[in-house]
């Protein structure tokens, strides 16, 4: 073993452990551990201080390398259809198992107002999610980490920078070189995950009020959390492992991944996460240009647990209402869940607004969302690993995909 293999998996029994005494430090402290959020806070800053040069970077490095525009449209057409029809298979798991399990039938503690949070964002549509792709300033977009529409600049950057000639060359290795550094601070950062990971576990379970209130909240609402949580274990075991038979990478690359898949448990977002994502990735040996290019896509439209939980929270608000969803219904809400996913972004509780979209196209009660708003906060942290997994073999996957003729000299 290599002392930086051994380096990593020391880092990796770390964080789950500190994630683990996150879950018993909040179950039994509750309330007191809200005071340990700023080191959690402190680290999830950290992440995010490096998304946007990272991107930046990573993105139009890893375009350029691609070689040709041409090359570029097909490798990225590619990778577009894998994630819509991964994220599509999720939803058809999730309807699955929420017509066999009914989950909602017999639920009998309706609320009869729209949480606040969503009530002002009661009008988003299908054009709102085509508006995010593009902004009218690219630093502010940069400012609010709103990350799709700097991608698709990104992507038009480089994708211009492949067709100027000799002249390109050093914006290139600006970016390449810009890249390398980000890498390395992120490895740095990543030293601090296991106290940053305990800290949020550990004060979001303590604001829950602690594991006694949590419990009452599961047990409300316990088989709809099994189903989503049934679903989601089905989609990442079974689903998205068997694709990587596709890969040349066995279930070894689950390991490699730890890091990123614990880390996303514990902030809750895939962006913040996305760092972290690469770097993993880089080390299990998956080609930097798939790397570079997957991923952060991966991170802004590849949800494949949200659009599986938002499947699963629509047909269970139908249920608790009593109003019947035939298939028609259900096929809508199969359309719009998969659309839904795509257009959340990667931060926490997302999928909990964009879920409007859904319940909108088949006529349900927003209200309906007051029922799942207590113990969303642990569902999210439970969808986020899994859409972190999917744009993580979605990378290996893709890497088959990756032009010929330039193919890897790997680096950081
Ligand atoms: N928190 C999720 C993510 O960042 C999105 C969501 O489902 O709310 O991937």
């Amino acid at each position: 073993m290599s002392p930086q293999t051994s380096q990593h998996n020391t880092l990796l029994v770390a964080i789950l452990i500190g994630a683990l005494a996150g879950l018993l430090c909040g179950w039994f402290f509750g309330e007191a551990m809200v005071s340990v959020q700023w080191l959690g806070d402190l680290f999830l800053d950290l992440l995010k201080m490096t998304i946007i040069p990272l991107i930046v970077a990573a993105v139009i490095s890893g375009v350029a390398a691609l070689g040709d525009i041409r090359k570029l449209g097909r490798f990225g057409g590619l990778t577009v259809g894998y994630y819509v029809l991964t994220t599509a298979m999720a939803v058809f798991t999730g309807l699955v198992l929420v017509n066999l399990i009914a989950p909602g039938s017999g639920y009998d503690n309706l609320p009869d107002f729209v949480p606040e949070d969503i009530a002002g964002k009661a009008s988003i549509g299908f054009t709102d999610i085509i508006q995010q792709l593009v902004t009218p300033n690219l630093f502010n977009a940069a400012a609010e980490t709103d990350l799709l529409p700097l991608i698709v600049f990104c992507l038009i950057f480089a994708a211009a920078l492949t067709t100027v000639g000799p002249r390109g060359k050093p914006v290139i290795s600006f970016f390449e070189g810009l890249n390398e550094v980000m890498m390395k601070i992120v490895l740095w950062i990543m030293i601090l995950a296991p106290v940053g990971i305990f800290a949020m576990v550990a004060a979001r379970l303590g604001q829950a009020g602690g594991g006694e209130a949590f419990w009452q909240e599961v047990i409300q609402v316990g088989k709809y959390i099994f189903t989503v949580s049934l679903g989601l274990a089905i989609h990442f075991c079974v689903l998205l492992t068997l694709l990587l038979i596709f890969s040349n990478r066995g279930i070894t690359y689950l390991v490699d991944m730890s890091r990123a898949l614990v880390t996303a448990f514990g902030t809750s977002s895939s962006s913040a996460t996305l760092p972290l994502t690469m770097e993993c990735a880089l080390e299990g040996g998956v080609d930097k240009r798939s790397v570079r290019f997957v991923l952060p896509l991966g991170a802004t439209v590849n949800m494949d647990g949200t659009a599986l939980y938002e499947a699963v929270a629509v047909m269970f608000i139908a249920q608790a209402y009593g109003i019947p969803m035939g298939l028609y219904e259900q096929a809508i809400i199969f359309i719009t869940a998969t659309l839904a996913a795509i257009g959340a972004a990667g931060i926490p509780q997302a999928g909990l607004v964009t879920m409007i979209i859904v319940l909108t196209a088949v006529g349900l009660p927003l209200e309906g969302i007051g029922i799942l708003l207590a113990v969303d906060w642990f569902l999210d942290r439970m969808r986020t690993l899994v859409n972190v997994w999917g744009d993580s073999t979605g990378a290996a996957i893709m890497e088959r995909f990756l032009p010929a003729e330039d193919l890897p000299q790997q680096t950081g």
